[in-house]
């Protein structure tokens, strides 16, 4: 099932997405308002058959309001660990790491598809981007092992991991340079894991302004998913609505020489095959 977010009457609203429609969820003949309750009462939930026009509405994060920060893996695919490693914005340990990397990103970083990226809100001018899966946990989990980490799995999202990168080398702790606010574009939407089978042959892409920047398949992650799960859960209980972003690939702007920064007008696009394309424009 492809889930989606609405904004009607100034109520987020959740609801099966079938072409280009948005079918309400109820629960109790209510809207339903957050995912929480999408992934627990799944099972008694009801679908309207008359559907809302997507063209004819705002489409807001397919997630939340979240429990806690969103967990970020750090330095998750080879190629880009090297590209960042090399780039000297890069303060951590090792090129490449021997644990999952993990920071997190505040729920007031979250945005839409389609907002704007506040590039202005940076004041060091070196905004980045960066394409990654989004994992949402749809069951609590504590001490996971990853051959079972799957089944905790709802389902998956985009998420484009703004990044200030030169408040990310200032401040030594990527907390500040990952959290402006707005910072973290989620969607267009959800794909429960039912639907979206093995990870294996998707890929993940990002373009700026119709220039590919990133290309990469998801089996190109150093930590997979189910050690991403069992490495948060082994110390941290992961709640149903928890998102985790998996890391990028390579290609982001300061992979290059010179960097490439976001700039106002620009837009970016992350794809993931089977979600859709998740679109933001920096202002
Ligand atoms: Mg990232």
């Amino acid at each position: 099932m492809k889930i989606g977010a609405i904004e009607v009457n100034g109520e987020k609203c959740y609801g099966e997405v079938r072409g280009s429609q948005l079918h309400p969820f109820r629960l109790d003949g209510k809207p339903v308002t957050d995912l929480i309750s999408v992934i627990e009462q799944r099972d008694d939930l009801k679908t309207d058959d008359k559907g809302l026009d997507l063209n004819q509405y705002q489409l807001v994060p397919p997630v939340g309001p979240l429990r806690k920060n969103i967990f970020c893996v750090g330095k998750n695919y080879v190629d880009h660990s090297k590209e960042f490693a090399k780039s000297g914005f890069d303060n951590s340990a090792a090129d490449l790491p021997s644990h999952p990397i993990i920071f997190t990103k505040a729920p007031t970083t979250l945005a839409a598809p389609n907002d704007a990226i506040r590039a202005h809100a940076d004041p060091t001018g070196t905004v980045d981007y960066e394409g990654e899966l989004g994992v949402i946990i749809g069951r609590r989990c504590t001490a996971a092992d990853t051959g079972t980490a799957y089944d905790y799995v709802f389902g998956y999202t985009i998420v484009n991991d703004v990044t200030s990168r030169e408040l990310q080398r200032q401040h030594g702790q990527w907390f500040i340079g990952k959290n402006l606010d707005g910072y973290c574009p989620v969607g267009p939407y959800v794909v429960t894991a039912d639907e979206f089978g093995p990870l294996d042959d998707i890929w993940l892409r990002t373009h700026v302004n119709g220039e590919e920047r990133q290309a990469a398949q998801l089996k190109d992650m150093i930590f997979d998913v189910p050690t991403i799960i069992a490495t948060i859960s082994a110390y941290c209980t992961l709640e149903p609505g928890d998102l985790i972003a998996t890391g990028t690939p390579a290609g982001v702007g300061i992979g290059f020489t010179p960097p490439r920064y976001l700039a106002p007008g620009d837009r970016v696009s992350v794809s993931v095959d089977r979600i859709g394309e998740l679109v933001n424009t920096v202002v």
